[in-house]
């Protein structure tokens, strides 16, 4: 493999140590609230606000650069989130798709097996024995009180299609998008005419009834996946994809700016392998929680086309024209979480610094990732001259980025909010630009201030913005 498996590096510190200090920026300046906060909220279900939405917009266009715009042996793909429910049977999901659930006998709460304290590093095997609670002695983390032997928990959620509600209309809100794209295979790789190996990438919601979700929008049960399907000839070309993948999905965090001694790899052991998969290898992030997945990389072998080919008689094989074979594709997926991409950018990117006395906060958001690029801010707003100025350069901006304008404090203050919402660059305009025609661009994460002709401004910040492209 091209780089190792990191040891342990358990001693890297978190970018942030507490998770609130997150969870309360987000509230308070607009990226992340609790889903119907005004009833209680709801239980794994976060909105994004005015921020997060452009934040995690800009994350799912990043992915979809890297994954199908540069690329041209991906193509893009957008299936509907419910699908024919023999699917899910046919993938594993309705048998399967499920986690060890432990109750309390006294206070009747639930737990994911493998998040009790003290069960976190079991083996998959320990998991699945009805004896791992009485051998270790677990306990309810709440009261004390005695735990069940873990019973399987599935994970999907299921509604009914149509008027009438009876087994045989039940139809499943998607737990991946995967299945969208093998069950496309053919129709992609006819239309498009891809030769393999090529791939097929998915943005789109999914839904899981995760038994113990939490760690903000770390674990939902609603949440945006990014994967990518890539169709390779058998075996051995399978392993090498994996090993050609593996490294430049770790490289896209860190080519956005994620610190890469906060990023590590993990690979599945043997007992912990999904039932389709050959091979796997997490991308984890050190989080203020602990390491946590990231991404996964799999080497799915050609269980999922073969399946599928089974069930529907559908014949799914490719012929490849060079050598005239027939055969059923490997798939190497891809598979990582938008919001839990969002959540890794907001927390690594988070400082805080002495300025002159004060703590400055700031965001160093990579500025393709910021929400806003630039805010442009008057030095006085009683001049109605530079306000309109202001005004102009604004709307000129925002005719191809995202640009704001703020008189509502003084200047200082104005650059601290930008800060703290990551705006890479602020445009000022003073009494001076009246005569120069020159306006103030300030640098976010160093301060520097540049005098720029205002005719310029645009030219520069796009072409700052492009320079920082990975
Ligand atoms: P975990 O072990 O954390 O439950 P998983 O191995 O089941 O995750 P995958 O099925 O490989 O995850 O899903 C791919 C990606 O989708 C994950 O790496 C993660 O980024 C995202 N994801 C999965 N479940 C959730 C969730 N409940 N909330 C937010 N994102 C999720």
């Amino acid at each position: 493999m091209s780089e190792p498996l990191t040891a342990s590096p358990d001693l890297v510190a978190p970018a942030v140590s507490e998770l609130d200090t997150i969870v309360s920026l987000s509230k308070r300046r607009g990226f992340i609230f609790p889903s119907s906060e005004i009833y209680g909220g709801i239980n794994a279900v976060w909105d994004y606000g005015p921020l997060g939405v452009e934040l995690k917009n800009n994350v799912k266009r990043a992915w979809w650069r890297a994954m199908v715009q540069e690329r041209d042996d991906i193509v893009g793909l957008d299936a509907g989130i419910l699908m024919h429910p023999q699917v899910w049977v046919t993938s594993g999901h309705v048998g399967s798709f499920s986690d060890p659930l432990v109750e309390c006998a006294t206070c009747h709460r639930r737990y994911r097996l493998d998040e009790l304290p003290g069960a976190e590093d079991l083996s998959a095997t320990d998991l699945r024995d009805p004896g791992v609670v009485a051998r270790l002695g677990l306990v309810c983390p709440n009261d004390a009180g005695p735990l069940s032997a873990p019973r399987q928990f599935n994970l999907m959620f299921q509604t009914y299609m149509g008027p009438v509600q009876e087994e045989a209309s039940i139809v499943y809100f998607r737990p991946e998008t995967a299945q969208g794209s093998y069950v496309n295979f053919k129709n992609v790789q006819q239309s498009s005419r891809k030769k393999i190996p090529f791939g097929i990438a998915q943005i789109g919601k999914s839904f899981r009834n995760e038994i113990s979700p939490g760690n903000f929008v770390f674990r939902m049960r609603e949440f945006e996946q990014m994967e990518m399907q890539y169709f390779v000839r058998p075996d051995e070309a399978a392993a090498a994809a994996f090993e050609d993948w593996l490294p430049r999905r770790r490289a896209w965090y860190e080519a956005y700016g994620v610190e890469p001694t906060r990023l590590r790899l993990r690979e599945h052991a043997p007992d912990e392998l999904a039932h389709y998969a050959k091979k796997a290898i997490d991308v984890e992030y050190r989080f203020p929680f602990g390491w946590k997945e990231l991404e996964g990389v799999h080497n799915r072998g050609n269980f999922d086309l073969s399946r599928h080919a089974e069930a529907s008689g559908e014949n799914l094989e490719y012929f490849d024209p060079t050598t005239e074979e027939k055969f059923i594709p490997w798939i190497v997926e891809t598979a990582a979480g938008a919001d839990r991409a969002a959540f890794t950018f907001l927390i690594d990117s988070y400082r805080e610094e002495e300025v002159k006395g004060e703590t400055r906060v700031s965001l160093a958001l990579h500025p393709e990732l910021a929400p806003y690029k630039v805010a442009v801010l008057p030095l006085l707003k009683k001049r109605p001259e530079i306000v309109e100025l202001c005004h102009r350069i604004k709307a000129d901006l925002k005719r191809d980025i995202m640009a704001v304008y703020d008189d509502t404090a003084a200047i200082g203050k104005l650059y601290r909010r930008q800060d703290e919402i990551g705006t890479p660059w602020c445009v000022t305009v003073d009494v001076d630009t009246l005569e120069d025609g020159a306006v103030t661009i300030r640098d976010r994460d160093t301060m520097t201030q540049e005098r720029v002709s205002m005719d310029q401004v645009k030219a520069v910040i796009l072409g700052r913005l492009a320079a920082a492209r990975p």
